[in-house]
This record gives C-alpha cells, sequence and structure tokens, in this order.
C-alpha cells in the first residue's frame, strides 16, 4: 500500500539521523549544539548543486569545504576511481612497493608547482601534509647537526590543520583551549588584516609591518632556533583575509634572508581557488615546501601532499646512516585510487578548461560580493579568484561585531540554506565563499540573488536591528 511503502522510505532517513546524533561525533562542532540541532544528510550532487535528503536542492557556494573544485558529479572521475579499484584497489609505498597512478601524479605535481620543489610525500589530507612538513623539518635540522631550530612561526588566524602539531601553528582559539596548545616553540605575527590592521589598509604598510614583525620575532627567539615560517597565501579558515599583491614574495623573501624556511599551506589555495594553479604562481614564490589537498582530489577521496625542495630532500636523505629507514609513513600514503582520481580531476582543470573557465568566472563572483558591499549588514567584501568573503558588521563605521550571543552566524548560515543556497558562516560574522571553477555566469546571478535575500531576511530580525 502507499502508506506502507512510504513509511518504508521514510525509516531509514529517520533512522539515519538518529543514529547520526547518538554515535557520530562532527569535525570542529559544538557536541552539545549538534545533538540539539542534529544533522543535515546530504544525499547528492551535479556541477555546483546539492540535493539533501529532504528533497531541497541547494547551491553549494563553498564547494563543500573549499574542495569540491570540479563540481559534483565528474563521471570520468567515478570511472578513473573505479578502474583502478577493480585493476588493484590498494598497494602500499612500504618495502619499495608503489603504483603507477602515484608516480605519475608525483611527477605532475612536481611538473605544475614552483620550480623550487621537486619531491612529494602523498598523505590522507592537509592536517597530515603539515605534520610531514613538520617532522621532516626535524629530519633535516637534525641531519645538518641544527637540532637547536624548534621554533616555530605562523599567523594570527592562521589554519594548519588540527594535528597536535599542527593545531598550534593554527592560531584560532577553539583549537588551543583544553589542548595543552599552543607549544612554547609556536609563535605567531598579525595576519595581513587590511580591514582591521593597526598599521591602517595601505598594501606598503602591510607588508613592511608584516616583514618587520616577522624579523622582530625571529630576532627574539633567536635566529639560530628557527625553524620554519608558515603562511597560507590567502588565510581561509580565520575568515579570509586577502593580503595585499607582494605581501607573499616579500615574506618568503623575509625568511631566506633569515636563514628560515618558507613553508606555504596551499591546502586552500591550490588547484585554481585563487586563479592560477598555485597562489605562489602569481608571485613567482617558490617555497621550500608546500603542502596541498582538498582541490587535489576535489574531495572525491582523500588526499593530500607535501612537497619539498631538493636541497632538503638531499640533506636528509645523506644525514640518515646506510639503510636505516626515516621513520615517517602511513598505511594509505601514495593510495593508488586516490592518485589516479588526482590524476583525472588535474586533467579537468587543465585539458577540460576548469581552470580556465574559474579565471573566467572570477570578475563575476568578485561583482557578486561587491555589489554586496553597500548593504546595512556588510562592513567589506573581499575575494581573490574564486575564494572570498563578506565581512558582516553591527556598525559600519566603527566595525563592530555581532555580539556573539545574538547567535547571528547560524541565523545567516539557516536563512541562507532556507533559500536555497550554501555558504561558511564562521562564528565572528565572516561569511566565506569558495565556488567550484565548474560555476557559471547564470549561477553567479542566482548566488547573488540568494545572498542578497538572505542577508535582507537577517537584517529584518528584531534583535539584529536592535545592535546594528
Ligand atoms: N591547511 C589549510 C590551509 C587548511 O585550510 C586546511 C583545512 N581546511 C588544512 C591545512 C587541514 O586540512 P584537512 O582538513 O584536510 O586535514
Amino acid at each position: 500500500s502507499a502508506l506502507a511503502s512510504s513509511s518504508h522510505l521514510s525509516l531509514p532517513q529517520t533512522s539515519a539521523l538518529e543514529l547520526d546524533r547518538e554515535h557520530l561525533i562532527h569535525p570542529v562542532s559544538s557536541w552539545r549544539a549538534h545533538e540539539k540541532r542534529g544533522a543535515t544528510l546530504l544525499q547528492s550532487g551535479k556541477g555546483a548543486w546539492l540535493r539533501d535528503t529532504e528533497g531541497h536542492e541547494l547551491l553549494d557556494a563553498f564547494a563543500g569545504l573549499w574542495c569540491v573544485n570540479a563540481g559534483y558529479g565528474q563521471e570520468s572521475v567515478v570511472q578513473a576511481a573505479t578502474e583502478q579499484m577493480r585493476k588493484l584497489p590498494y598497494a602500499t609505498g612500504y618495502f619499495h612497493f608503489g603504483s603507477e597512478p602515484a608516480a605519475r601524479l608525483a611527477a605532475k605535481l612536481v611538473d605544475l608547482a614552483p620550480p623550487s620543489l621537486q619531491h612529494v610525500y602523498f598523505t590522507l589530507s592537509g592536517s597530515d601534509a603539515v605534520e610531514a612538513a613538520v617532522r621532516l623539518i626535524a629530519q633535516y635540522n637534525h641531519a645538518r647537526g641544527q637540532t637547536q631550530r624548534r621554533h616555530f612561526i605562523s599567523l594570527e588566524r592562521g589554519y594548519h590543520g588540527s594535528s597536535f602539531f599542527g593545531a598550534g601553528l593554527t592560531a584560532l582559539p577553539a583549537f588551543h583551549r583544553g589542548f595543552g596548545l599552543p607549544l612554547p616553540e609556536q609563535h605567531y605575527i598579525a595576519s595581513p588584516y587590511a580591514y582591521r590592521s593597526a598599521v591602517g589598509s595601505d598594501p606598503l604598510a602591510i607588508i613592511s609591518a608584516s616583514v618587520a614583525e616577522l624579523r622582530a620575532t625571529v630576532q627574539q627567539i633567536g635566529q639560530d632556533k628557527v625553524a620554519a615560517f608558515f603562511c597560507e597565501p590567502v588565510q581561509g579558515s580565520g575568515g579570509v583575509i586577502v593580503p595585499p599583491e607582494g605581501w607573499l614574495k616579500a615574506m618568503r623573501q623575509a625568511c631566506r634572508e633569515l636563514g628560515i624556511l618558507f613553508v606555504a599551506d596551499e591546502v586552500i589555495t591550490g588547484f585554481g581557488r585563487t586563479g592560477p594553479m598555485f597562489a605562489c604562481e602569481a608571485e613567482g614564490v617558490d617555497p621550500d615546501m608546500m603542502t596541498m589537498a582538498k582541490g587535489l582530489t576535489s574531495g572525491y577521496v582523500p588526499m593530500g601532499a607535501m612537497l619539498m625542495s631538493d636541497e632538503i630532500y638531499q640533506t636528509i636523505a645523506d644525514g640518515a646512516p646506510a639503510g636505516v629507514p626515516i621513520g615517517h609513513g602511513t598505511t594509505y600514503s601514495a593510495h593508488p585510487v586516490s592518485a589516479a582520481v588526482g590524476l583525472e580531476v588535474i586533467r579537468l582543470y587543465e585539458e577540460g578548461g576548469l581552470l580556465a573557465n574559474g579565471q573566467a568566472m572570477a570578475p563575476h563572483f568578485a561583482r557578486v560580493l561587491a555589489n554586496l558591499a553597500d548593504h546595512p549588514l556588510v562592513g567589506e567584501a573581499r575575494q581573490r579568484g574564486l575564494l572570498g568573503a563578506l565581512e558582516l558588521v553591527s556598525n559600519k563605521q566603527t566595525k563592530a561585531r555581532f555580539d556573539p550571543a545574538l547567535g547571528l552566524a547560524d541565523r545567516v548560515f539557516a536563512t541562507g540554506y532556507r533559500n536555497g543556497l550554501v555558504f561558511r558562516s564562521f562564528g565572528d560574522n565572516i561569511l566565506g565563499f569558495a565556488p567550484a571553477l565548474c560555476f557559471t555566469a547564470e549561477e553567479f546571478e542566482l548566488m547573488a540573488a540568494r545572498l542578497r535575500k538572505t542577508l535582507d531576511d537577517v537584517l529584518d530580525f528584531a534583535d539584529v536591528r536592535r545592535a546594528t
């Protein structure tokens, strides 16, 4: 009967929600809030579009978690994964085994990355790419007899994953509170945050302030004790903080002069997110190490990578006693299915025209955000390539933030969802956007309309009005 079949249909969904609430711990979430709210279960996706289990159609302006750069439902990626799984689902990298897709992908990344980077270690995520960088920097310093170089510098509001050491390079309070972080050897300098910078919004002033603070911090720690400076070319999880052009190059140059390693964390900015394949390319920056993940496989399967210069590689290799292994590795490093997916995803960026489409669409995206800068809630619109943000403020003159007790971030997110739009709503009322490289001009029009409606709806909330 109709009744029997409809209850049959709704049962699995109801139980999945309950099972989630009972048993599934969600990443970077308030556990109590999640128990109350429950999960929103996503069911399918195509291009820039998502559908949830209740049948809502959503325009995803955040590419999952700024990772599905190629968009959902790319059949050729599914095919590449299927073929590799059928042929050989797993090949260890231990005992000198390997696989063809892993070797080809390593070579492809070296080809695409800045010329300084020659060697690739594959990981499962951005966090363990950062962890690999930190551990192998220690090996490098051990090999060259500089084990006193234990100190690391990163940016305030920087994000470098949630491994133990990486969460200490991350400079966001939730990643430190109760974890015993940061460690004494982890230090932060101010972000190149034009909208709220102590030195004003002049690009040259921001760049020289960052360089000066890096130098001062290195001198204070002791120049021979600093291992590396880590940064994102555009800060993502800290609220999409876009530095002035020339900032990355200046920081790279300062590290060279200070004799410390420069590590570019391109986990978000890689694979066309800011325009070129990597953000370093835009300024001709040659890092000592680079971390990547997300767009590498477009989120279809997990994979990250850490690339290093030949100098670091040769020093580590020479420093190890003959036949003694360098004890860093995981079961799934260079997983052949992930590698096959990575190769196909990169083919879509290049030969499939996605990188070019992303570049062609960036002005549309920039207009969507810039046109909202005059909205009463918006303090600043900022963007590079297909990475951007609207910073909401309670007072445009003073740039005052809303009282977190208002719960505005959750409201904006829920209102956007009701209007058929997915984006990120940070706790300090920064809205983050990272549309897939396959977005069309029409989809940006729709995004603009849904976003304006969302901000207008939020403005109607009485308590928000009171606060403005
Ligand atoms: N570094 C950066 C710059 C990131 O944005 C992220 C994830 N958002 C990470 C590292 C960690 O990556 P993952 O979540 O895959 O561990």
